[in-house]
């Protein structure tokens, strides 16, 4: 393994406090913190003793570097995510080796898990499995993609099956629980028409567009 250097929490968050001391001396009032690090713990932790130490101007937080959109999402997640629950953070980016959309779908994605962002659908899925009759993956990203202008928090969940769907789906604002090659469509909780697989999508967002028109 490689000998190097890296910079401990407490040295990251000691170099934060001396520079905003630094931008005071000279006169600087409107200061947005931020501390740059790649490793998700020294991140959170840094973070933590900056405002532990008593900063409280607002403070700019994102995993740096964070690689790739698969694992750049999920470091930034348990990263921004920790900082987020505790309270900390005013700006944030998400860092990802993939096209800048995702970073802010990213971001929203973080926020919405956490309550503090409520102006689009929360779409959950099954993972799929031996039960499955319907294309569960394709069906939810058509979901995500016909209802993405929607600026409301309704709660839709797209099962593969009618052993665990329809409890789903009773606990959303509507839902598809999947049958042999078909689906129960439910709205507010209960089951309302079964359709063909191929028209399910087409039913769900006439059901959501009659609702919110
Ligand atoms: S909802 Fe049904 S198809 Fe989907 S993972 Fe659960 S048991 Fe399997």
């Amino acid at each position: 393994m490689n000998e190097y250097r890296h910079p401990t929490p407490e040295a990251l968050a000691v170099s934060a406090k001396r520079s905003i001391e630094f931008f005071e001396k000279n006169g600087f009032e409107k200061i947005v913190v931020s501390i740059k690090t790649t490793d998700v713990l020294d991140f959170i932790e840094a973070n933590r003793l900056l405002v532990k130490n008593g900063c409280d101007y607002p403070i700019h937080i994102g995993v740096t570097e964070a690689g790739i959109e698969r694992t750049g999402s999920v470091r930034n997640a348990i990263g921004v995510g920790t900082l987020l629950q505790d309270g900390i953070g005013d700006t944030m980016r998400i860092s990802l080796t993939a096209d800048p959309v995702v970073e802010v779908q990213v971001a929203k994605d973080i926020l919405k898990a956490l309550h503090l962002y409520t102006k689009e659908p929360i779409i959950l899925s099954c993972p799929t499995c031996a039960r499955t009759e319907i294309n569960v993956e394709e069906l939810t990203n058509e979901v995500i993609r016909r209802t993405a202008h929607i600026k409301q928090p309704i709660k839709i969940v797209v099962m593969g099956c009618a052993v665990n769907g329809p409890g789903e789906s009773q606990e959303a604002d509507y839902g598809i629980a999947g049958g042999m090659k078909q689906g129960a469509l439910y709205r507010k909780g209960k089951p309302i028409a079964v359709v063909p697989e191929g028209d399910l999508v087409d039913e769900l967002i006439k059901l959501i567009q009659n609702d919110f028109k």
